[in-house]
């Protein structure tokens, strides 16, 4: 392992084993909570607390559109994380918000992922290089953001902080923030740990199947993989048409394939309105006109 890693490792270990005593202090049987996703990071996050020795117990949350094979890898590698039971699927939660999950509105991952660990000190994966937004994040966080500073200054304030822990709020720990993907692969390459097979096929990003967060070579590739999680996506938007967008002038009149290309491009839909008239914002692939037609045409004529 490069020495770099190893010193990101050690300091991530040590701030494990010295907030061990907050975790035990909300939960004396369980420790830490593990949101567990079975991707690179949240595994670096799983060995770094064994290595460090550490009580947790490890959760994955399903969300209805997750790989088969991320399952499959996940029961197999991992048994002693738990399921979550899933109550409902993400297309019946998005007619029940009236709304498609979106980068800016990304209700899916606070009903599905972030609804474990209530008044507990929950580990997540999360790491600064990933994102601008993620760039501001802090190893110890309170989930309503009441707080979010390293773990020593929040040791200095933990009488306040204690205050605040109530009801649905969690402390937020983020043990590997400082690490950069190259850290994550030497540390999981040179422990011998397995990774998912979907990264050997060539995804950068597991996860949920057309996750708004990736990108939309992503979406596209994923629409092709998993034609089911396609239409059923397309039925939704088509009941959301009929039961929502068809009363918001703004929104009216549009096609099903132009709602899809809309949905993946990540963009906002007035941005979408100008990329549209300018073709350079839109590469080849992710214009795609007629591979988006054939992909539902595809998607529906599979249908059982
Ligand atoms: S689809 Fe993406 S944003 Fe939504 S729950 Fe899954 S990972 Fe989170």
């Amino acid at each position: 392992m490069k020495e770099t890693t190893k010193k990101k490792l050690d300091y991530s270990i040590n701030l494990l084993r010295k907030s061990e005593a907050l975790a035990l202090r909300y939960d004396p049987n369980g420790g830490f909570c593990l949101a567990f996703s079975g991707g690179k990071d949240s595994q670096a996050l799983y060995h770094v607390a064994k290595l460090a020795g550490v009580k947790f117990h490890a959760f994955f949350s399903p969300t209805s559109v997750d790989p088969p094979l991320l399952i499959r890898f996940i029961r197999r590698q991992y048994p002693d994380v738990e399921f979550m039971k899933l109550t409902t699927n993400i297309w019946e939660m998005a007619k029940k918000k009236r709304i498609l999950p979106t980068m800016i509105r990304r209700w899916c991952c606070a009903e599905f992922k972030e609804i474990y660990g209530a008044g507990k000190v929950t580990l997540i994966g999360i790491r600064r290089e990933e994102s601008a937004r993620r760039a501001k994040r802090n190893e110890v966080e309170v989930s309503s953001r009441k707080f979010s500073e390293n773990f020593d200054q929040f040791s200095e304030h933990e009488e306040e902080m204690v205050t605040c822990v109530s009801g649905k709020d969690k402390i937020l720990l983020s043990p590997i923030l400082t690490w950069t993907e190259g850290d994550v692969w030497d540390f999981l390459n040179s422990e011998g740990i397995p990774h998912c097979e979907l990264y050997d096929q060539g995804y950068k990003r597991i996860g949920c199947i057309m996750c708004p967060m990736s990108t939309t070579r992503q979406k596209l590739r994923e629409m092709e993989e998993y034609p089911h999680v396609l239409r059923k996506w397309c039925q939704t938007i088509e009941w959301l048409d009929e039961h929502v967008w068809k009363y918001n002038e703004k929104i009216e009149n549009i096609t099903l394939r132009d709602r899809v290309h809309w949905w993946i491009s990540g963009l906002s839909l007035e941005e979408y309105r100008q990329a549209y008239m300018s073709p350079t914002l839109f590469s080849k692939e992710e214009m795609g006109e007629d591979k988006i037609e054939k992909l539902i045409k595809a998607a529906f004529n599979g249908a059982k």
